[in-house]
């Protein structure tokens, strides 16, 4: 037996209790731990019963995913799943926390599972790119029939304990004392007349789902409707189906095949990456364990605009009190009916209890006056994109403000430390980025202003993950990392219009590389109005966009824009009048429209993002590549499946990248297409960026 499974008896049961912080992970040393405890318990007459417990917060967190693509270490996860299933003496699994993949899929192999009512269970295997492989799609159909495995699988959320127990994953809730509970479950086993068959052995789901097979295809397509070109939802779903036909030793088998297939997929590779970027984003320089947030208890807002609602939103659904501060009471009265109106909706789909609303609306009051914003220990400034406006309110905010309050602004593009310098207090200053709509978009661009003190990018950090964002910390620069990027896409566009492309057949190049959207179809949904309003105050244009706009075509808002839309309706319909008018401008501009290939696009479109994300890189905007990674596809909609544009970028190849910004930097001259230091020399030394 191994440290990292304690093995004890009380009376005729025997606990093995996994210990292995922080998450109990399923190393091998744990595996190890269970065969040997196993193996104590066999051979122990007095033991008649087994408990399977974790210590610590968790039950187990899954199998060690840094152990993925290193050579297999034993025993393997099957050996003690096999154990566990052969067992002459019932095993009683007893979860609290999280039951996850692995440690799920081994509870599985037990005669009964019992959880604390804290305790939250699944299989998130499909968010790396992977199918449960230890059992978990031949074994879950069985035990709560195959198209409730289905729910828990192809999300790969987990589920609470109450629901778990609803749809039979676990078979007793215990209130009290967890292990004294599972303890006892077991005695009931072992007095019992019938044990429960081995899942594996169970069969009624099963028969049920066969004899009318297209409900449960009909289902598991409603499920892979928004799988977006991702393989593992679709190969969760051929998994569990071969559970109705099988053998079950033979889809075992066929299980791991498919689960190994898909771990050396580049789109595994790809969202396993995310899941540790994500978590190495958290980590912050200068920000260590001993630097500690401040206390949040009460927040405000400043705008009840289309951010400032969102905003305000996503900090009630987590509990915090919000001050929303508006100019004047018709806006504020706007502001928060449409808050209202959100939750009203939720409500009517049955997403949200009338109770639940009514709490939340409970914790929002509206101001006009900034000395009720003198308790806020966090203000957040979302009103229009103006410096202007901003200073202005930041040294309204520097008079009322208590002493310590964080003072955010959530500004787009704007000079963070410009704004901290009408205070008289920058270094409680600094950017919280949200992205539209705030409360559902999970990207939070932290911008760190040049003064700005750790303890308060602490208190970022901590109550992003409060509001269940996930936070990236950026420098100071035009539209920090995000639209920084986003800009240098969207220059080329108009161009490629001008050249000859269509709105239509851009934006078919990108939904085709996987985006949600295209460039242009997303312009109509944000509202064509605001790049315009920007292009004027720099003095820019965009022939094709400010005609539109000229027109009064703000896009969705408007019913018309690059695309018609029909009232109601979201979807873009091809106007022949835009097609006309881009033709007209092309003849402008004296340019013979040529045919535009898909490459091209991708080429003038993504390489140069990738350009902009090194040279944020070489300033020190972001930290790390995996950090842009993270802010474009939590932002953004960049495909999970590739990664991120900068883990894209190293498998498309950097010296191509390269050789094809150097050739459009030679045909046009544009400095978007000059190739950025950092990417020549990672290029020329064949290196990469992460
Ligand atoms: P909006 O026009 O919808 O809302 C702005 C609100 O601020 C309005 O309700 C207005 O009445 C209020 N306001 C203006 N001046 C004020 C003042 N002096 N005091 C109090 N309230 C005032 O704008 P928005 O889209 O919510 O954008 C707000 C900010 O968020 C901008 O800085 C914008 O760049 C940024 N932002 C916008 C988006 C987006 O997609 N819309 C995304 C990220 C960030």
């Amino acid at each position: 037996m191994t440290g990292a499974v304690t093995y004890s008896v009380d009376g005729d049961v025997a606990v093995f209790t996994i210990d292995n912080p922080p998450v109990n992970a399923l190393s091998d040393v744990v595996r190890s731990g269970i065969v040997g405890a196993m193996n104590q318990a066999e051979s122990d007459p007095a033991v008649r019963a087994i408990v399977l417990t974790g210590s610590g917060r968790t039950f187990s967190a899954g199998v060690d995913i840094t152990e993925f693509g290193k050579p297999p270490k034993e025993p393997p996860l099957r050996e003690v799943n096999r154990r566990c299933e052969m067992s002459t003496k019932p095993v009683v699994v007893a979860f609290h926390g999280w039951a996850l993949g692995g440690g799920l899929e081994m509870a599985l192999c037990c005669r009964a599972r019992v959880a604390s009512p804290d305790a939250h269970i699944g299989l998130p295997e499909v968010k790396l790119g992977l199918i449960p492989g230890a059992g978990g799609t031949q074994r879950l159909p069985r035990l709560i029939g195959p198209e409730a495995a289905l729910d828990v699988i192809v999300p790969g959320k987990p589920v609470g304990a109450a629901n778990a127990l609803e749809i039979g994953i676990i078979d007793r809730i215990v209130e009290g004392d967890l292990l004294e509970g599972a303890k006892a479950f077991a005695r009931e086993l072992v007095h019992s007349r019938e044990t429960p068959a081995a899942v594996r052995d169970r069969d009624e789901k099963l028969a049920t789902a066969r004899s009318n097979p297209s409900t449960f295809d009909a289902h598991a397509k409603e499920l892979t409707k928004r799988a977006r070109g991702l393989d593992a939802p679709l190969a969760c779903v051929k998994a569990v189906r071969m559970a109705l036909d099988t053998p079950f030793d033979e889809a075992l088998d066929k299980e791991r095949a498919i689960f190994i297939e898909l771990m050396n997929s580049l789109q595994s590779k790809a969202q396993r990456h995310l899941f540790f970027a994500e978590r190495e984003a958290a980590k912050v320089e200068g920000v260590g364990r001993d630097v500690k947030p401040r206390k949040i208890c009460k927040a405000a807002v400043i705008g009840a605009g289309t951010m400032g609602g969102g905003i305000a939103m996503s900090l009630i659904n987590a509990g915090i009190p919000v001050t929303l501060l508006e100019m004047n009471q018709e806006a504020l009265d706007r502001g928060f009916g449409v808050i209202r109106r959100n939750y009203d909706i939720s409500v009517e789909r049955g997403s949200l209890t009338a109770e639940v609303r009514d709490r939340r609306m409970a914790l929002l009051t509206g101001t006009t006056r900034y000395e009720n914003l003198a308790d806020a220990e966090i203000v957040i400034e979302a009103v229009f994109e103006d410096m202007a406006v901003k200073k202005q309110i930041f040294g309204a905010l520097n008079k009322v403000a208590k002493p310590g309050a964080i003072l955010a602004s959530n500004t787009s593009f704007l000079n963070v430390d410009e704004i901290a310098a009408t205070t008289d207090r920058p270094e409680d200053v600094l950017g919280l980025h949200f992205f539209s709509p705030a409360n559902v978009m999970r990207l939070l661009e932290i911008v760190r202003g040049g003064k700005t003190a750790p303890d308060v990018l602490a208190t970022a950090l901590s109550v992003a993950k409060r509001i269940d964002k996930v936070p990236v910390v950026v420098g100071v620069c035009h539209g920090f990392v995000g639209n920084r990027m986003l800009a240098a896409r969207s220059a080329e566009n108009e161009d490629l219009l001008i050249e000859g492309a269509t709105p239509e057949a851009i934006d078919k190049v990108f939904t085709d590389f996987g985006f949600p959207m295209g460039p242009f179809a997303m312009g109509d949904l944000a509202g064509l109005d605001i790049g315009w309003r920007n292009r004027k105050a720099l003095g820019k244009t965009a022939a094709v966009a400010d005609a539109l706009c000229e027109l009064g075509r703000f896009g969705q808002k408007t019913g018309k824009g690059f695309y018609l839309y029909e009232a109601g309706s979201r979807i873009p319909v091809v106007d022949p009048f835009v097609g006309s008018l881009i033709e007209e401008k092309s003849r402008e501009a004296v340019v013979n429209r040529r045919e535009i290939s898909p490459i091209e696009v991708i080429e003038r479109t993504i390489y140069p993002m990738i350009n902009e994300g090194a040279r944020i890189l070489e300033e020190g905007i972001a930290a790390r590549p995996s950090d842009i990674d993270v802010v474009w596809v939590n932002g953004y909609g960049f495909p999970i499946g590739k990664g991120g544009p900068m883990f894209w970028a190293d498998h498309e190849g950097l010296s191509k990248i390269v050789e094809r910004l150097e050739y459009w930097h030679g045909r046009t001259g544009k400095v978007a297409f000059e190739p950025a230091a950092l990417l020549k020399r990672l290029a020329q030394s064949d290196a990469c960026f992460e």
